[in-house]
């Protein structure tokens, strides 16, 4: 059989696409996309054509049969989401699970990831951390979900889109309670790229005072419940740094 090949693609700035994803979206005999349209502009960007196969939601389950099909075959496929790593909160585990069901080699070209990204420049705790995606979109369901990770003592990772943020934040102060200390990163890799950390009434007070605050991508991290005196080392080492800095 073939592969199915799981490849990364940018989350924003076109250069972080690998030489490996490269070779290997040019060596397919298909991309399996979710938004052709938008995996047709990547692609010839890089002066590549492909057959493009649209994969989403809600055909998942019927195209799956028909590719593991195609990779029982002989052919190996690529499976890419509109931006950042495919199955991380975007399609893919269902042909995944498929054809790994069917015993065909499915193997990964890892890159970019919003929420690993946004991670790596928190300055949270970073050892243990739980990714929950999306919160739901109505305001009680939202606050529900918050509230079954109130007390979860692992760091939090969070996507969040433009038009929610503000409500977002509002309810994390609510649920977590206004002093818990959270980074908002903004826009990764891209022009307006800015990550802000405060603690949630801080960053609440400052999305809701910069409308530019509010526009682009979120990752939102919160630190985990309970760890009061990591939390106070940590804060104390901040002040300790920026002293020094006055101090040289
Ligand atoms: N599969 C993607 C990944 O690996 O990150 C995530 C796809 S999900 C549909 C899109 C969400 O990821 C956005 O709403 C935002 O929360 C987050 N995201 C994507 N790109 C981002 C960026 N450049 N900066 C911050 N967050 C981003």
């Amino acid at each position: 059989p073939g592969t199915l090949h799981v490849v990364a693609t940018p989350i924003g700035n076109l250069g972080d696409l690998s030489p490996r994803a490269l070779d290997t979206l040019r060596s397919v005999a298909a991309v399996c996309a979710e938004d052709t349209r938008h995996t047709r502009q990547l692609l010839s960007h890089f002066g590549l054509e492909r057959p493009l196969l649209a994969l989403h939601q809600h055909n998942e389950d019927a195209q799956a049969a028909q590719l593991v099909a195609r990779l029982l075959a002989g052919e190996s496929l690529a499976l890419v989401s509109d931006a950042g790593t495919p199955l991380v909160s975007d399609p893919g585990y269902r042909l995944v699970g498929a054809a790994r069901a069917a015993g065909v080699r499915v193997s990964p070209v890892p890159g970019a990831c919003a929420a690993i990204a946004a991670l790596s420049v928190a300055g949270l705790p970073s050892d243990r951390f739980v990714f929950e995606g999306f919160l739901p979109a109505k305001g009680s369901g939202r606050r529900e979900r918050l509230s079954r990770v109130a007390g979860e003592t692992r760091t939090l990772l969070f996507y969040e889109s433009a038009h929610r943020i503000e409500e977002a934040l509002a309810d994390m102060a609510l649920v977590f309670g206004a002093a818990r200390r959270a980074v908002i990163a903004r826009e990764l890799t891209k022009l307006f790229e800015t990550v802000l950390d405060g603690s949630l009434a801080d960053l609440q007070a400052r999305v809701a005072g910069d409308p530019d605050q509010r526009k682009g991508e979120f990752v939102v991290i919160v630190e985990g419940a309970g760890e009061d005196a990591d939390a106070k080392i940590a804060e104390g080492q901040r002040l300790y740094a920026k002293l020094s800095e006055y101090l040289k």
